[in-house]
């Protein structure tokens, strides 16, 4: 027999959504008992840190912080945060509800502090395998959850139950992926790879840089590259006939409000993809406002000044990337109004193509054969858990890959406060803390230790 310590709860990844959940766990009593750690990949807290631009506003209101919808009193709302940096009546003097990002990425990292002891950084999850009950028997009652450090080190922890929040993964549509990394980045990686792919300072080489997407990734590159790289001259590729605005308007922004998650539950699958079709114009392939306004004046300026650095290639397909003998990347594209075709290179390209969302489903491949349909299927009840068969005992919350189910909150800010309030919830009604323990366990501050048949 070999005893090791049980979780009632491990959290893979630390960007918001888990962050939202420590916070909750640790503000209610009957929760903060529960055993529970988190284990991330970064070496420290870090929130889309590859696009921590420096001008770059939040989409979303401040009072969407953490957990001011749950618990306005709470300690770790963005206004203590101000309040405790010595700001508060200057942002006020803002008038904005849009801190910078720069700043809420900062409230976010001194949320994250207060957590340290609860955070294994530096340690990617690797893979999760089912614990039997018991030796020969079919019931599984806890996961073992793998990690490794860059060194390779293998760490290995078992819990009751998993929090899945470990946001997207760059998409590289396939035209690009035979390209390789070299002078090809994905937006994700922007702020950590430019300098390198098109070099700095005066005697910088002249570069052509094309930017593919049409979303607010790749319009902030565009404007970034105009402002901080006078030696690259940049395309903004899109495949729509013009940069179309978000649609932020109050009404609409109702789909975000957490009582919409029950409204786009409620739906049948057909019912919920229409809904998500019909507001995609809030969250995908469209810029703030104020951004497409700045481009356009960027361009009229540059008109003006006889210096067209910079060009919009609207209603552009592209159809083919190949790399040039000579390392550059030569696109061949279409134009989608009068179907002329045409080529041109580039010295790099930045794709702002977005995120997928199915990375859960590789990390949870190893408990696929004992999950039955419920993983490929998407089906998640309405409190986050995966829909898993009698036999199958532990509960496994996924956060930001519920889109289809939830709505398109689901991978924004909107609802994190109330999320983990129903993840919270949903724990404590069903964790060892509230039954009896079996002969095999004890329980001290750090969770079950138990008694497994190896
Ligand atoms: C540039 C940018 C700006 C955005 N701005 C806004 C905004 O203004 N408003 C808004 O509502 N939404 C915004 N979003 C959407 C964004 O998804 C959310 O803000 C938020 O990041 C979601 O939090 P998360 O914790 O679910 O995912 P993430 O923030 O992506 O965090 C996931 C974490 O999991 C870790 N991880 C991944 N895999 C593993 C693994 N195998 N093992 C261990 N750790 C792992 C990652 O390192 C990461 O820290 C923005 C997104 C981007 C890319």
């Amino acid at each position: 027999m070999h005893k090791e310590t049980v979780f009632d709860l491990i959290g893979i990844g630390f960007g918001p959504s888990n962050l939202s959940l420590a916070v909750r766990l640790a503000e209610e009593a009957r929760t903060s008992k529960l055993a529970h750690c988190f284990v991330e990949r970064q070496p420290e807290f870090g929130w889309h840190r590859g696009m921590l631009l420096d001008d770059c506003r939040m989409q979303i209101s401040f009072l969407k912080d953490l957990v001011t919808q749950r618990d306005p009193k709470s300690r770790f709302t963005f206004i203590n945060y101000l309040f405790e940096r010595g700001r508060l009546n200057e942002f006020v003097n803002l008038k904005s509800f849009y801190p910078t990002r720069l700043e809420f990425h900062d409230y976010l990292r001194w949320v994250a502090d207060a957590f340290d002891q609860r955070v294994h950084y530096g340690q990617t999850v690797t893979s999760i395998e089912p614990v039997f009950a018991s030796k020969g028997s079919s019931e599984i009652d806890a996961l073992r959850v793998f990690s490794s450090d860059d060194e390779g080190n293998e760490r290995q922890r078992v819990a009751r139950s998993l929090s899945v929040g470990i946001g997207g993964t760059a998409q590289v549509p396939e035209a690009f992926a035979a390209l390789g990394p070299h002078n090809v980045i994905h937006s994700s990686a922007y702020l950590t790879s430019i300098d390198r792919v098109v070099g700095t300072g005066d005697r910088a080489p002249k570069k052509r840089v094309a930017v593919i997407g049409a979303g607010q990734s790749a319009a902030e590159v565009f404007v970034d590259l105009g402002r901080r790289f006078p030696h690259v001259d940049a395309s903004l590729v899109i495949r729509s006939s013009a940069l179309k605005p978000a649609d932020d308007t109050p009404f609409v922004n109702e789909i975000f409000s957490p009582a919409y998650t029950d409204v786009v539950y409620a739906q049948s699958k057909d019912g919920r993809r229409s809904l998500i079709e019909r507001f995609r114009d809030t969250n995908y392939a469209v810029v703030d406002r104020p951004l497409i306004e700045q481009i356009y004046e960027m361009l009229y300026l540059q008109n003006v000044a006889d210096n067209a650095r910079h060009r919009l290639l609207a209603s552009t397909a592209i159809e083919a990337a190949v790399r040039a003998a000579n390392g550059q990347i030569e696109l061949t594209m279409r134009d989608g109004l009068n179907g002329h075709g045409r080529a041109e290179r580039f010295d790099a390209l930045v794709l702002a193509t977005g995120y997928r969302r199915d990375t859960h489903l590789a990390l949870l491949d190893g408990l696929a054969p004992h999950l039955g349909d419920a993983l490929n299927e998407g089906d998640v009840a309405r409190d986050y858990r995966l829909a898993t068969p009698d036999h199958f005992k532990p509960r496994i919350y996924l956060q930001g890959c519920c889109e289809d189910s939830h709505g398109l909150s689901d991978t924004l800010l909107s609802v994190l406060a109330l999320r983990s309030d129903e993840i919270a919830a949903s724990l404590v009604e069903h964790a060892s803390i509230d039954h009896p323990t079996n002969t095999n366990q004890t329980r001290n501050k750090d969770g079950v230790h138990m008694a497994f048949a190896i």
